[in-house]
């Protein structure tokens, strides 16, 4: 008893940074697979984009947004973002290993995959909107490139040859050496590895009328997966529930 009531738990506790958020502000958490490099070599992916490995990505992304309803809801007003990110990221990363069969039922998950998470206030609307925008920009000029650099590895050249090919040119070069080089039209691949996935509530009018109110909540919370343009203002006009 006399050594428990040495133990001074406010110098222990003492460690612990408190990271708050900023109130009334856009949270993003942003998740990131950790060397996921090496983990989609191990595993075989498609390069440059293995469509199951980013299905079993969207299919995580649903399941956050149906688990996390209230919380997201929330975002604005918690203040505590360590526990935010770790809980969105643990369960995360717990759906890829559960759904991993669902999405390569021909291949063995071969070690355990983990992401890291990282938190942002973003203080508007517009902000919010620049961000996402920067990102879906992001995504298209890192597919282009990705395109073009492992179309060359296909066709014979070393990794170090590809980049060399690649430094410095335009985008339109890149199109033009997809054409030429390789028949491929870029305007004409899957708009998921142009654009991205969009993940999102697709929100009803609330039927005042209706007494049943779960199958009302189902319908209005129903997850969807869209690989829409969301640069263009015209998507946040159609959709004014996500950053209402
Ligand atoms: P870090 O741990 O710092 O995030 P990383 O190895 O995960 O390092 P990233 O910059 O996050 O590096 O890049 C992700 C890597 O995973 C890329 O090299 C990409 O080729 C590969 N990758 C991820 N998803 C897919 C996919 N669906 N298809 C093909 N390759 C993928
Ligand atoms: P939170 O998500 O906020 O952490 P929690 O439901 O996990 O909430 P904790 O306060 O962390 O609640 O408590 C963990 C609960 O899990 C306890 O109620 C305990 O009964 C149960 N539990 C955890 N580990 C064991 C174990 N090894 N054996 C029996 N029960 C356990
Ligand atoms: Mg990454
Ligand atoms: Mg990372
Ligand atoms: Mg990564
Ligand atoms: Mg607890």
């Amino acid at each position: 008893d006399e050594d428990v009531g040495k133990i001074k738990p406010d110098y222990v506790r003492s460690f612990v940074f408190e990271n708050k958020l900023i109130p009334s502000t856009w949270i993003v958490i942003r998740i990131d697979g950790c060397h996921f490099h090496r983990f989609s070599e191990v595993h075989e992916f498609d390069k440059p984009n293995d469509e199951q490995a980013l299905n079993l990505m969207n299919s995580c992304a649903v399941a956050v947004l149906e688990e996390f309803e209230e919380i997201t809801f929330a975002y604005g007003v918690s203040d505590e973002y360590s526990e935010i990110v770790s809980v969105i990221v643990s369960f995360f990363t717990s759906m890829y290993v559960v759904k991993w069969k669902e999405f390569f039922p021909q291949k063995k998950l071969k070690y355990p995959p983990y992401f890291d998470g990282r938190a942002v206030c973003y203080p508007s609307s517009d902000i919010i909107r620049d961000y996402l925008a920067w990102r879906q920009v992001d995504c298209h000029i890192n597919n282009q490139y990705n395109t073009c650099f492992w179309m060359l590895v296909k066709s014979g050249k070393s990794k170090s040859e590809a980049q060399g090919c690649l430094k410095g040119t335009q985008a339109r070069e890149k199109n033009e050496l997809l054409i030429q080089k390789f028949g491929i039209d870029y305007s004409k691949l899957p708009l998921m590895f142009r654009q991205g996935s969009s993940i999102f509530r697709a929100k009803m009018e609330k039927s005042a009328a209706s007494e049943n109110k779960s199958s009302v909540e189902k319908v209005r919370n129903k997850v969807l997966v869209s690989h829409c343009n969301i640069i263009e203002p015209s998507f946040w006009i159609a959709h004014p529930s996500i950053l209402n």
